[in-house]
């Protein structure tokens, strides 16, 4: 009798489910007989999550973050299922799509995070996030809106609260945006004064985060550089700061004191994709599945969970890894070749993060970067983080997908180099 080869089927087309589809592939490609490979996603490209708040801030087009699947995958054994995951049942082995019903032998699940709010009053109503394509595309139309409505509002008030920008959250996302939105800003209003000849209010932004210091877990003495650039960038930092409650164009501060700004955004943190708790596989803190060492989910070895919606563990230190675009890749790296060892009757390995480097932009000009041996600051690794985008474009899609992005790498070189900021004017 024929033996029909087993399916492993891969759910989320972001950074840790594309990696994991593309190692399985490679892993299978000389094999007469290679599992069906299936991938799902709810939109026909993947995300540039990495870049968000530079399209947030309009100094990169929403079409450069969105890196069609189609192309991805010609000429790989994937099959792509565009559709949404309504419902995941781990007992009889099947995911419900609102397109489709697809049944695996293995699941990899890499559905990424939501945003926590942490249930604090009015900000889900009231403050912008930042975790998908859709919501940096609509606080980017709303601060293009308030450009122009600050340059034309007579109301003196209204003059001070509209250009205020407060956001919640001191980590990486948080830092990332705010610097972008200091320097997008800044060059809006100064356009703005050119063209209409008065001065414009300046933007101010403050940065409130709840623990003792922005970024936790990086070096001092990177943490200390990413202070210096931010208080340059006229960026006011406010730690040991919660945000406890937001109202419109209001957020209530833990110190008592209230910040009034015509744009709130909330980057305080993130939980797993809610298809994780709703399918009752075991979780840790904030709705993440809870992995072994193998990254298989403790409550069913067949099930893999890699990336955002993992709650993985550094087994040297047994410290809580934190959730990046690079943990999730290495992850989706390593699922995939435990799996081929799996199908070969071979012993699985444990999965061991190593260094993951790290570089953190602020702003158009300069960034932070921790190579682990390395670590430098300013426009050398600004340039750095932009060939790390197109290193990354490469190996999805060869040279013409990385010349997509080969303009930015050019702005951000001294001598080339134009002025920042695209926010409609
Ligand atoms: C503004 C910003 C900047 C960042 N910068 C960096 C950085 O510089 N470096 C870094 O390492 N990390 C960075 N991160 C973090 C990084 O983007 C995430 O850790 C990473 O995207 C997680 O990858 P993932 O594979 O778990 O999920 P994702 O990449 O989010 O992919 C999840 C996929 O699942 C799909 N999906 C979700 N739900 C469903 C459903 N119900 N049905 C079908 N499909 C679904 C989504 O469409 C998506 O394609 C940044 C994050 C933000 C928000």
């Amino acid at each position: 009798m024929a033996h029909t080869p087993p399916t492993i089927l891969i759910l989320g087309a972001g950074y840790g489910g594309l990696q994991a589809a593309r190692s399985l592939d490679e892993a299978f490609r000389r094999r007469l007989q290679p599992p069906a490979l299936v991938l799902v996603d709810q939109r026909p490209f993947h995300q540039l999550i990495t870049q968000l708040h530079e399209v947030a801030a309009g100094t990169l087009e929403a079409g450069q973050a969105m890196v069609p699947l189609e192309g991805i995958l010609e000429g790989r054994r994937i099959e792509f299922a565009l559709g949404r995951v309504r419902r995941i049942d781990v007992q009889e082995r099947q995911v419900v799509l609102d397109t489709r019903q697809v049944s695996y032998d293995y699941l990899v699940m890499a559905l990424g995070s939501e945003t926590e709010l942490f249930g604090i009053p009015g900000l889900a109503e009231h403050a912008f996030r930042l975790r998908w394509l859709d919501e940096a595309r609509h606080l980017r139309a709303h601060l293009a809106r308030l450009v122009r409505q600050v340059s034309v509002e007579r109301d003196p008030e209204r003059r001070k609260v509209l250009p205020q920008v407060v956001v919640g959250g001191g980590g990486y996302t948080g830092v990332e945006l705010i610097a972008e939105l200091a320097d997008s800003l800044r060059a809006a209003m100064g356009r703005l004064a050119q063209t209409q000849g008065a001065p414009q209010e300046p933007f101010s932004l403050t940065l409130v985060e709840a623990g003792p210091e922005i970024m936790a877990g990086f070096r001092r003495q990177l943490v200390e550089e990413a202070r210096r650039q931010l208080e340059r960038k006229g960026v006011a930092i406010l730690t040991n700061t919660g945000i406890q409650s937001v109202a419109p164009e209001v957020a209530h501060l833990s110190t008592g004191a209230s910040l009034q700004a015509g744009t709130i955004v909330w980057t305080g943190g993130i939980r797993g994709n809610p298809l994780i708790e709703s399918c009752g596989l075991a979780t840790g803190p904030r709705g993440r599945a809870l992995v072994n060492a193998y990254l298989q989910s403790v409550s069913d070895p067949r099930v893999y969970v890699i990336g955002d919606s993992a709650f993985a563990t550094d087994p040297a230190t047994g410290v809580p890894l934190a959730p990046s675009a690079q943990l999730a890749m290495k992850q989706g790296q390593h699922v995939a070749r435990n799996l081929h060892r799996l199908l070969l009757g071979l012993e699985p390995r444990p999965f061991v993060p190593g260094h993951l480097a790290t570089i953190v932009s602020l702003g158009t000009d300069s960034a932070i970067a921790d190579l682990e041996r390395l670590v430098f600051y300013g426009r050398s690794a600004r340039i750095l983080k932009h060939l790390a985008v197109i290193r990354y474009l490469y190996g999805l899609g060869g040279v013409r997908l990385a010349l997509r992005h080969a303009p930015e790498v050019l702005e951000a070189v001294p001598v080339i180099g134009s002025p920042p900021g695209r926010l409609a004017a």
